[in-house]
């Protein structure tokens, strides 16, 4: 799960802090910062992505005009999520933590906790996880949720990546392919996915960081490898 970074109120043309009338106002300001992503599944979608509100609105509407409480998420995240109530100290954020390290991912569009994480933040990623739905594993023609199977496709379009990388490291022109690759993974969504995929090579791996408009780089050192965010992840 992409780390993202919100950054703060957005301004006003004199320069005062914007002040939403309606939460709906602050899509375009969330997708400037962040990208096209739901903050959740990480999915790219260029129509449908609504603005979340991290504690729901309805059993806090104090915090439903709050910028700090926006995230994107798609119509599954969203309404798997829905009105629970969130206590968000139980949970692992993207805003907040470096959710690149908690969780693994595998070619078959699954997804499960980080094994390397400690017991308590085990706890805390699963309640991420099951907050969203992201282990719902539909298999049906009919099903809405397609989160997994487009997982899924995304392993295969970045092991295809690496093939080509590969190929073009051995003829020498590796650089070239660099930045092509940071275009087409953010092209394509799924950051976490890529990065794991292309692990082995940090400057395909900065080239990703940079490419995801919002991504919180201070969870990376300068070899890209993953830095905790908080005293906790
Ligand atoms: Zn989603």
């Amino acid at each position: 799960m992409r780390p993202v970074e919100r950054g703060p109120v957005p301004l006003e043309a004199d320069g005062s802090n914007k002040v939403f009338t309606s939460y709906g106002n602050a899509r375009r300001d969330l997708i400037d910062r962040m990208g096209q992503y739901c903050a959740y599944c990480n999915q790219k979608l260029p129509s449908s992505l609504a603005v979340e509100h991290v504690q729901p609105k309805s059993l806090n509407p104090t915090l439903e005009l709050e910028w700090s409480n926006f995230l994107l998420g798609c119509t599954n995240c969203n309404s798997t999520k829905g009105a629970q109530p969130v206590n968000l100290p139980d949970y692992l954020w993207p805003d907040v933590h470096n959710t690149h390290m908690a969780f693994s991912y595998t070619p078959d569009g699954k997804i499960d906790v980080n094994p390397a994480l400690s017991d308590a933040l085990k706890v805390k990623a699963q309640k991420m996880l099951d907050l969203v739905g992201l282990q719902n594993y539909p298999d049906n023609a009919t099903a809405s949720d397609r989160r997994w199977l487009n997982r899924k496709e995304a392993f295969v379009k970045a092991n295809l990546a690496l093939l080509l990388y590969q190929s073009a490291s051995a003829k020498g022109a590796a650089e070239e392919c660099e930045k092509l690759l940071g275009f087409w993974a953010c092209d394509n969504g799924f950051f976490s996915i890529w990065m794991q995929v292309f692990n082995a090579y940090p400057t395909v791996k900065r080239q990703i960081v940079l490419s995801f408009k919002g991504t919180a780089d201070t969870c990376f050192d300068t070899d890209v490898n993953p830095l905790q965010r908080t005293a906790e992840l």
